[in-house]
């Protein structure tokens, strides 16, 4: 690919023969095409049966893939192949090994067999396992997940066959997202299809959907390596905001920039090589921010295509000189980035069951699955908020932009007039007796799916036809939320079919008694729904009133994890071992004093090279025209404005070094604590808030000291892409 900055030459040789996505969608996937004409019908088979049933495949078959991969990926031109896997920290994780092995002093082949396919041994011993390999000792290996189809990674330097693996100990355990995401896709799949029975016995099986939007920043690459701070942190920890922010609005709907453009349609095209299906593309409120957003795929897949997007888009940012910032809030007063998981359970026959539907049968089962949504986030909605709890994301929620750190489910209105009134007609009625006819009050019109209803507030809101997860954030591995949400949902499910089932037992009719229950959960948890402005300052007041939490920072969301409620759900539903679930939420709670001791050393070195630096140069500045003035005869009084900007920068100079002086103090008392949890909570509650002391007194020296002593990029610079 070509190097250049702002228009990279391939863009304009690819966009004279540029293609229809169709010509070339999927083209470096392994996917059912490659199969079809690279590997055996038995050994198609054989796949598709470890897919849908999860048996392991026998070697023969294995090495029979083995060799159709490898050559397919060795006609599209790939040398190396690796065990591509999502570790608990960072991004993505590979080791390459490349096909070839010699034969002799100078011979060769290409080599690929079943059992590398299968399984990997990475040296794994720098990936977190939350001491679970320490204790035991173990290795861990990657295993092949069939569910999720090779592909070819295109970089400069060449291309690799990426081969999409779960990543676990050598005593079982999951060292990575992947594994207990499946679990927990199962585990949904099984209760939603078990549940569907009361409605439909055709359906033989129900798929979890996601679609993920992502959010992000972009910034020039070469101002972005001369801030230490989005480097090494990710945001930047000083900085003011320019006097032309957001207020106006006009980035949101104004067109895309041409370098930008130029960036999205290259890393589309890559992502869409891939299989990724990458529908939509636009500016975002804040300047220098950008959106897209896949169709919806199956969960799993959905994930793993999210995971692939953001290191496809880093890697075609770097040919544009751009680089993508994840973080949750890289800039102070400007909008913050979150990924919104737009979530539902779809039925083999086609039916999404979070989608109204028109009949009343529809609406019944439909009423069920969304009910019940609602009472598994309210009564979890301190481990749905645990889910999504991060260093980065603290700044997001709560923060008067994003969703609040209080969960609540926002329906709109017609919804909320349907379970209104499904609540109360039942009550009225006669229990045990429920007519079809009955059920036609419910009848709710499919009116959803367009823009009228919309709460942008909300941190779980229905829209339409599924439940968006707006709180999570856009840096976040999204197997965090979903495995939660998966988990509590299905859950919900079986607690529903054991409640329905035992009035089923006491002669109560299924139709009866499916509403009967439900109304029992409309009513248990009608607190969690919440319609109004989830921003603001009578929410707080009001959901403090209703009982319902408001935990704002991670170290404390992270406890609902060591409940004894979260370990039964995990541990008795089989989506965690006791001991994984302890191993991932102490590496939360390690996480989290990671990123904040890095920013504040970070913040540390920031005052200290660059802006005392900074102030010192200006001041002598000042001092030097100062003298220079009285040689010529201007007085103290006559000096009056130039005397005060010296003694200001010298104020706020004071308030740095003694902020950082104690801030450092407190990071040594909070690294003498060895709970992890106890351990984040000093970082959180000591710690961090010097950040906010020391930030204020060098953004005071910014708006002070002239341009040129100045030598952080601005925020103008870094926002005001050209
Ligand atoms: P928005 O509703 O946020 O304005 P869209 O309607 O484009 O935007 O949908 C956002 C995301 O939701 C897309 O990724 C889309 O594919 C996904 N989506 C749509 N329907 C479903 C569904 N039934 N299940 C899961 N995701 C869905
Ligand atoms: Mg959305």
């Amino acid at each position: 690919m070509a190097q250049s900055s702002s228009k990279p030459v391939s863009e304009s040789k690819s966009s004279k023969n540029m293609k229809q996505i169709s010509e070339y969608f999927g083209k470096s996937v392994f996917g059912p095409k490659a199969m079809a004409e690279y590997v055996s019908k038995e050994a198609i088979k054989a796949v598709n049966e470890a897919r849908t049933t999860g048996k392991p495949m026998d070697r023969k078959m294995a090495d029979q893939i083995a060799e159709g991969m490898k050559n397919w990926a060795i006609e599209k031109g790939a040398t190396h192949y690796t065990h591509w896997f999502q570790p608990l920290r960072g991004s993505t994780a590979e080791k390459h090994d490349a096909f070839f092995e010699p034969t002799g002093i100078d011979t060769g082949v290409e080599h690929f067999s079943g059992k590398a396919l299968v399984q990997q041994e990475p040296d794994a011993s720098s990936f977190p396992s939350g001491g679970i390999r320490n204790t035991f000792e173990a290795r861990g290996y990657s295993a092949w997940d069939p569910s999720s189809p090779a592909f070819i990674m295109e970089k400069a330097s060449g291309k690799t066959l990426c081969i999409p693996t779960i990543f676990v100990a050598y005593t079982g355990e999951a060292l990575d997202y992947k594994a207990p995401l499946i679990k927990s896709t199962n585990f949904l799949t099984k209760t939603a299809t078990e549940v569907c029975q009361y409605f439909d016995t055709n359906i033989k099986n129900a798929k979890v959907s996601l679609g993920i939007e992502q959010e992000y920043f972009l910034v020039d690459e070469e101002l972005y390596h001369q801030r230490p701070d989005l480097v090494f942190a990710g945001r930047t920890l000083v900085g003011n905001m320019p006097a032309k922010g957001q207020q106006l609005e006009d980035h949101y709907f104004g067109s895309i920039p041409e370098r930008i453009y130029n960036f999205m349609t290259d890393f589309e095209k890559e992502a869409l090589k891939l299989g990724i299906p990458l529908k939509t593309r636009h500016n975002e409120v804040a300047p220098g921010q950008y959106e897209c957003a896949p169709m919806f795929e199956e969960a799993d897949i959905a994930i793993d295509h999210n995971s692939l997007l953001m290191d496809v888009m880093q890697s075609v940012a770097g040919r544009h000189k751009l680089k993508v910032i994840w973080h949750e809030k890289p800039f102070k007063g400007v909008n913050g980035s979150g990924k919104h998981n737009n979530w539902s359970i779809v039925t083999d026959t086609g039916v999404n069951l979070l989608s109204p539907g028109m009949s009343p049968q529809d609406n019944l089962q439909f009423l069920t699955f969304f009910i019940n949504t609602i009472k598994a986030v309210h009564d979890h909605a301190d481990l749905l908020r645990a889910s999504i709890a991060t260093a980065a994301n603290d700044h997001r929620l709560g923060a008067n932009e994003a969703p609040p750190a209080i969960m609540s489910v926002f329906i709109g209105s017609t919804l909320a007039q349907v379970l209104h009134q499904f609540e109360h007609s039942k009550a009225s009625g006669k229990p045990g007796r429920v007519s079809e006819k009955t059920i036609n009050v419910y009848r709710i019109p499919e009116i959803l799916l367009d823009n009228t209803d919309r709460n942008r507030t909300s941190p779980f809101a229905f829209t339409g036809n599924k439940f968006e997860f707006r709180a999570v954030g856009s840096s976040d591995h999204c197997s965090n939320a979903i495995i939660v949400l998966n988990t509590i949902v299905a859950n919900q499910l079986s607690v529903f079919k054991k409640d329905v089932d035992a009035l089923i037992r006491k002669k109560v009719n299924k139709h009866s008694a499916i509403e009967q229950v439900l109304i029992s959960y409309v009513k248990s948890s009608k607190k969690i729904l919440f319609e109004g402005n989830g921003y603001s300052a009578e929410w707080v007041k009001e959901a403090a009133k209703r009982g319902l939490s408001n935990i704002k920072t991670t170290p404390y969301a992270l406890d609902a994890y060591n409940s004894k409620a979260s370990k039964d759900l995990f541990v008795n539903n089989n989506i965690f071992t006791r001991k994984e679930l302890e191993a991932r939420t102490e590496i939360k709670y390690e996480d989290y004093v990671l990123k904040i001791q890095i920013e504040g050393r970070i913040l540390g070195e920031l005052a200290k090279n660059y802006v005392i630096p900074a102030a010192v140069a200006y001041q002598k500045k000042l001092v030097d025209t100062i003298e220079g003035l009285g040689k010529v005869g201007l007085s103290k009084t006559d000096n009056k404005a130039l005397l005060q900007i010296v003694k200001e920068i010298s104020k706020h100079t004071n308030a740095i070094w003694d902020n950082n002086a104690k801030m450092t103090e407190e990071r040594r008392k909070a690294n003498l604590i060895t709970h992890a949890d106890k351990k984040a909570k000093a970082y959180c509650d000591k710690v961090k808030p010097y950040f906010e002391s020391i930030r204020e007194s060098a953004d005071k020296l910014e708006e002070l000291i002239d341009n040129d002593s100045w030598k952080l990029p601005k925020y103008r610079d870094l926002l005001f892409l050209k």
